[in-house]
């Protein structure tokens, strides 16, 4: 039996969602492919960030729905009242699951880059979706050449313990044990990396790699890009 503590606020509302009236497959019809999570994870640095970036702007590119969670941009509203104890990173990584697994349900392949370091937690979220929809995302850099990149200098200022609980440094990164994608971005380059991700999608979520639906949003050239 579940404890009193495990049982979410919510049990004893007497909540009753409403359905909506447009079934998940006419979505997919309209969007030409399943509504999916690509959720990354990574040590800092590692490249979370600029893959998501680029697999976002690929994908739109196609005509794709799809929307990038980053955990800095999260962290200033949904998560502000959060840190970075052990505590509050779980809910940080609960609140982000909730929503990707709305994004997804909107038929969005939702891209989410956070460093997410407990096993546990990206579990949960992946106990959230149906069989399939989450794609879990190693990004895998050793720590060295992750502080080597060190592009917002934070490496440098955990190792002065100006940074406490970060992780590889003062607090754990457990990888993943069978993640549907590795990317070893000491050896690949972003677009080989952004490519297998692609080719995940296309296997699983229906995303054509080679048709290019959609039009340029105006007033931006696809040249601009
Ligand atoms: P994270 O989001 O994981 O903290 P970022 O994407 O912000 O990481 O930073 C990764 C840094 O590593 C960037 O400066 C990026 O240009 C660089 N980099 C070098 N090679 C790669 C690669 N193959 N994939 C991703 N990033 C790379």
């Amino acid at each position: 039996m579940k404890s009193k503590l495990s049982q979410p606020k919510s049990a004893n509302l007497h909540l009753h969602p409403h359905a909506g009236k447009i079934p998940a497959k006419v979505r997919e019809q309209r969007h030409g492919h399943r509504g999916c999570v690509v959720w990354l994870t990574g040590l800092s640095a590692s490249g979370k960030s600029t893959i998501a970036t680029e697999l976002e702007r690929k994908l739109f590119m196609r005509g794709c729905q799809t929307f990038i969670l980053d955990g800095d941009a999260v962290r200033q509203g949904l998560c502000s009242d959060l840190d970075f104890s052990e505590r509050d990173r779980h809910e940080n990584i609960r609140r982000v699951g909730e929503v990707a697994r709305l994004f997804a349900d909107a038929g969005f392949i939702c891209i989410s880059a956070f460093i997410s370091p407990h096993r546990a937690d990206r579990d949960i979220v992946r106990s959230l979706m149906n069989n399939g929809i989450f794609i879990e995302v190693y990004v895998n850099a050793p720590l060295s050449v992750c502080e080597a990149r060190d592009p917002k200098g934070l490496y440098a200022k955990a190792r002065l313990h100006r940074i406490p609980n970060f992780t590889g440094i003062s607090s754990p990164y457990e990888p993943p044990l069978k993640p549907e994608i590795e990317l070893l971005t000491e050896h690949l380059t972003v677009n080989e990396a952004v490519e297998k991700i692609l080719v995940h999608l296309k296997k699983t979520c229906g995303f054509k790699t080679t048709t290019k639906r959609g039009g340029a949003p105006s007033p931006v050239r696809w040249t601009d890009w």
